[in-house]
C-alpha cells in the first residue's frame, strides 16, 4: 500500500542490497515509517511484528528514548572525531573497556569497526598482520564453516559459506576454506547419534587441517549459533571437540557473536552458552540495538602482543575506519549495554524464550515442517516436501519466500533463507503475549500455504 510516488521513486533510484532487481521493479518496496516496541508501522499504518529486529538486531525493538538522548546528548557535546594516530573519545575509551571487561573470556583491547562484515575483515587482516609480526608468515589460510555467515565485504564474504554471497562475484578469495556444516538433521546419517555427528564434523575438521598441513592454517571462525545459514544450533558436544583440534594446531579461534552476543541465546555471549574459548570475538547488531552502526573486536593478549611489535616494527598498525569508535556510535552502544544490564535485559530473555521455544516447537507437527529448531530468543522452521525423508522442495517453487510473503500479510515479518527455512529472532524485550500474537499470525500464514499446496 505504498504511495505510488514513494514506490515508484524507489524502483527508480534504489538497487536494493539482497533483493532480486527484475521483482523489486514489479514488487515495489514495503516502506517502512515507523516503529514502536516490537513493532514497525508501513505507509498504510498496517503493523507488523518485527519476527527479526530488523536483521537480528534491534533487540530493544524501536522507540526508545534513551538510546535518542544518548545520541543527542553526544552530537550536541562532539558530533564527530576519530581514533587514528593516538587520538580518542570518552565514549570510546568507556566502551573499550566495558566490552573488554564482559568479555566471558580474557581479552585484552576492542578494536571498533561500523558492521559486521568490516569487524570480521578486520579480524583476519589482524590474523595475518599477528602471523606475520610472530615470524609465521606461512600460517595464513582461514577456515569457516559451509552454511557459515560473515558478512559481505571481499574477505568476509570469502567466510561466508553460501553460494549466493559468492556465485557471481569470483568469491571466494584464496586462502579461505570451508569445512563441513554441523547440522544434524540435514547432514546426520540415518540413526547417527548428535555426538557421532559432532565427532564426524571434528574428524572432517581434523582432516582438512592435515590435508592443508597445520603449519599453513592460521585461524577458524564460527558463529555459536550458524544465524543467515539457517539457526543451527551446534549438535551437542560439537565445539568440545572443536576446540582441542584447534589448540592442537595452533589455529586462533574467532568466535562471530554478531547475533549471538547480548543475550541473544540466553547468556550474554554465545561463547557462554556453548564454553568457547575464543581468542577474538567480533560483536555487532545488538551492541547499539542496532540505532547507530559500530561493530567492535575483541583480541586477547597474545594476538595484542603480536600485533603491538608489529606495529612497532612497520611504524604502525595501519589499519582503521574513518569511523572506528564513532563517539555518537559508541554513546549509544554505551546506553544500550547500561539499559541491558538495568533491566536485566537476560532475566527478560530467560522468562520469555520458554514460550518462544515452545511456540516454534509445537510447529514440528505441522505437515509443512521438517525441523524446528532454536535456543534463547532464535530459531526456524524447515519446511520440506517429505516429513519422512526430509526432501526438500524444489526451490523454484519458492515455498519458503511465499509463506514469509503471507507472514507478512498476516503482519509479522520473518526471513526466509536458502533451503526454505523460516527464521525468527525477535527484538528481546519480546512479552509471551507478543510471542504468542507472533507465532499465531505465522502459524495463520503456513496453513493457508499447505491449503493452496493442497
Ligand atoms: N556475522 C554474522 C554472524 C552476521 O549475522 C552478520 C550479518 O547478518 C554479519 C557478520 C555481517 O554483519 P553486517 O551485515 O553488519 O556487515
Amino acid at each position: 500500500m505504498t504511495s505510488n510516488s514513494l514506490r515508484d521513486a524507489d524502483i527508480a533510484y534504489t538497487l536494493h542490497p539482497y533483493t532480486n532487481a527484475v521483482a523489486h521493479e514489479q514488487s515495489g518496496p514495503m516502506v517502512a515509517m515507523r516503529g514502536k516496541g516490537v513493532r514497525v508501522y508501513d505507509d498504510a499504518g498496517k503493523d507488523y511484528i518485527e519476527g527479526m529486529a530488523g536483521l537480528w538486531c534491534t533487540s530493544l525493538g524501536w522507540g526508545e528514548d534513551r538510546l535518542v538522548d544518548a545520541a543527542t546528548r553526544q552530537m550536541k557535546e562532539l558530533a564527530y572525531y576519530h581514533s587514528f594516530n593516538h587520538k580518542a573519545t570518552e565514549p570510546g575509551i568507556r566502551l573499550a573497556e566495558t566490552l573488554v571487561q564482559m568479555a566471558p573470556v580474557p581479552m585484552s583491547k576492542a578494536f571498533f569497526c561500523n558492521s559486521g562484515s568490516e569487524a570480521n575483515d578486520t579480524a583476519i587482516k589482524m590474523i595475518w598482520y599477528y602471523h606475520n609480526a610472530i615470524g609465521k608468515p606461512e600460517k595464513k589460510k582461514i577456515i569457516a564453516r559451509l552454511r557459515g555467515y560473515h558478512g559481505v565485504t571481499v574477505a568476509a564474504a570469502s567466510l561466508t559459506g553460501l553460494p549466493l554471497n559468492q556465485k557471481g562475484f569470483d568469491l571466494p578469495i584464496e586462502r579461505i576454506l570451508h569445512t563441513s556444516c554441523p547440522h544434524h538433521y540435514r547432514y546426520g546419517e540415518a540413526g547417527e547419534t548428535e555426538e557421532d555427528f559432532a565427532s564426524r564434523m571434528a574428524a572432517d575438521l581434523e582432516a582438512l587441517i592435515e590435508r592443508e598441513g597445520p603449519d599453513t592454517i592460521a585461524a577458524f571462525f564460527a558463529e555459536p549459533v550458524m544465524g543467515a545459514g539457517g539457526v543451527i544450533v551446534p549438535p551437542k558436544t560439537y565445539f568440545e571437540k572443536i576446540q582441542p583440534i584447534l589448540k592442537k594446531h595452533d589455529i586462533l579461534f574467532v568466535a562471530d557473536e554478531v547475533i549471538c552476543g547480548f543475550g541473544r541465546t540466553g547468556k550474554m555471549f554465545g561463547t557462554e552458552t556453548f564454553g568457547l574459548q575464543p581468542d577474538i570475538m567480533t560483536m555487532a547488531k545488538a551492541l547499539s540495538s542496532a540505532y547507530l552502526p559500530i561493530s567492535a573486536v575483541l583480541i586477547n593478549e597474545t594476538v595484542y602482543q603480536g600485533i603491538r611489535s608489529g606495529s612497532d616494527a612497520l611504524g604502525a598498525f595501519g589499519h582503521g575506519y574513518t569511523y572506528s569508535a564513532h563517539p555518537v556510535a559508541a554513546a549509544v552502544a554505551n546506553e544500550t549495554l547500561a539499559i541491558y544490564e538495568e533491566r536485566d535485559m537476560l532475566g527478560h530473555v530467560n522468562s520469555v524464550s520458554p514460550r518462544m521455544q515452545e511456540r516454534l516447537r509445537a510447529l514440528a507437527d505441522h505437515p509443512l515442517v521438517g525441523e524446528a529448531r532454536g535456543i534463547g530468543l532464535i530459531g526456524a522452521v524447515e519446511l520440506v516436501a517429505d516429513k519422512a525423508t526430509k526432501e526438500n522442495f524444489d526451490p523454484a517453487r519458492k515455498v519458503g519466500p511465499s509463506v514469509a510473503a503471507k507472514a507478512q500479510n498476516n503482519g509479522v515479518i520473518l526471513r526466509a533463507m536458502a533451503g526454505d527455512i523460516i527464521a525468527f529472532s525477535p527484538p528481546l524485550v519480546i512479552s509471551t503475549a507478543e510471542i504468542d500474537e507472533m507465532f499465531d499470525r505465522f502459524g495463520a500464514a503456513l496453513d493457508t500455504q499447505a491449503e493452496a499446496m493442497g
